[in-house]
């Protein structure tokens, strides 16, 4: 994996990732794919939409199939039928969901299986393991995603515990990979909304050393002006020579503030469960697309979008199959905000390019006020 800032303007970075699956230009979002798969969407759907780089959960995964399965195939890729960059996650997000199903401790972290109710043990060296035979690009370490709200002290031991878990990541990752694998480990800031804490993180990361460094614990509960508080203590902190991850946000207004404050790569489910939920991003705000004044409406979801949706199907028609359940109505409401979301990148990108990404941010904030009056 190689990383090259292209151009600053402000804190906002426009960059490249080069894999050998394919380039990620930078900033850009990563459509999640739990079971191995985008919903409702297919690989060549997903490429058409603009998606460059996707992510897997290797705690569903792990789960259903199992490692095996997934391993028989030759990798993630192979299984899924993507051939371009895949960053996987450790699975620590989805057992701190589990919060009553877990016993953590310095080791690892033992949980029932939500599928079989086995018991189930992840540590980091074997959170690396699973992320090796899928054969992602990017694999994260295993952290423990701290709670909000949180004491200062309880936020720093469990900051200190994920930065041995680090280390130990670091060193199974090592000891796995070939001389010939491109694959990338990327460490994960914790801290909580603290700011001496998120520079402790971020300090000692960089000391063990990663290929990248993602912005874990957010988005879990805090309010916006604390989330962009820690980004704004956090920005100049960070290595300007390797990428940054700012795991699981947002909306599109989150991803302009967070790119503002220096962060390059987003996932979310927004995108994905709003479309299959019947609510569509358009330039002019976010519709619910089952809504009666639909009904009749011959116009495309966004006259200013050109994805396949939009140039082939009605507002009216979308609204008639979801209403129906069928399983196209998801499809096509899928392709849409992923479209919307990988444009939007393309134009913050392109507005980092020119310098003049402040004026873009304030033009998309009053697009964004103009949503929220909508239905
Ligand atoms: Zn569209």
């Amino acid at each position: 994996m190689k990383f090259e800032l292209l151009h600053t303007d402000g804190a906002a970075r426009r960059g490249r990732i080069a894999f050998p699956r394919g380039v990620v230009e930078t900033p850009a979002f990563m459509p999640v794919g739990t079971y191995g798969t985008v919903k409702a969407v297919d690989p060549g759907q997903l490429l058409a939409s603009g998606s460059q780089i996707i992510l897997g959960n290797t705690f569903h995964l792990m789960l259903r199939p199992g490692v095996e399965v997934i391993r028989a195939h030759g990798g993630l890729h192979e299984f899924m039928g993507w051939h371009g960059p895949l960053l996987t996650d450790s699975g620590g997000f989805q057992v701190w969901s589990l919060k009553s199903l877990r016993k953590l401790d310095e080791e690892g972290v033992e949980f029932r299986s939500p599928v079989d109710g086995d018991l189930v043990r992840l540590t980091p060296e074997s959170s690396i393991t699973v992320q090796h035979h899928l054969d992602a690009d990017v694999v994260m370490v295993l952290d423990e995603c701290t709670a909000y709200p949180i004491a200062e002290d309880d936020a720093r031991t469990s900051m200190e515990l994920s930065m041995r878990w680090a280390a130990r990541s670091r060193e199974r990752f090592d000891a796995l990979k070939g001389v010939d694998s491109a694959a990338a480990l990327f460490g994960i800031v914790q801290g909580g909304i603290y700011p001496s804490l998120r520079h402790a993180s971020m300090a000692g990361l960089g000391e063990i050393g990663f290929d990248g460094y993602a912005v874990g614990g957010l988005a879990v509960g805090e309010s916006e002006s604390e989330r962009l508080a820690v980004l704004e203590a956090l920005e100049p902190a960070m290595p300007r020579e390797r990428p940054r991850y700012l795991m699981g946000v947002g909306t599109p207004q989150d991803l302009i503030r967070a790119v503002a404050r220096g962060m390059d790569i987003f996932d979310c489910v927004i995108p994905t469960r709003h479309a299959r939920n019947g609510q569509l991003f358009t330039h002019n705000g976010k519709i619910n697309i089952r809504n009666g004044r639909y009904r009749n409406d011959t116009s495309p979801v966004d006259p200013a979008c050109s994805c396949s949706t939009c140039r082939g199907y009605s507002r009216a028609y979308i609204r008639h199959l979801q209403h129906c359940n069928e399983i196209l109505g998801s499809t096509l409401a899928t392709v849409h905000n992923l479209h919307y979301y990988h444009t939007l990148m393309a134009e913050m990108r392109d507005a980092i390019e020119k310098g003049r990404f402040d004026e873009f941010a304030s033009r998309q904030a009053e697009h964004g006020k103009g949503a929220d009056r909508r239905p």
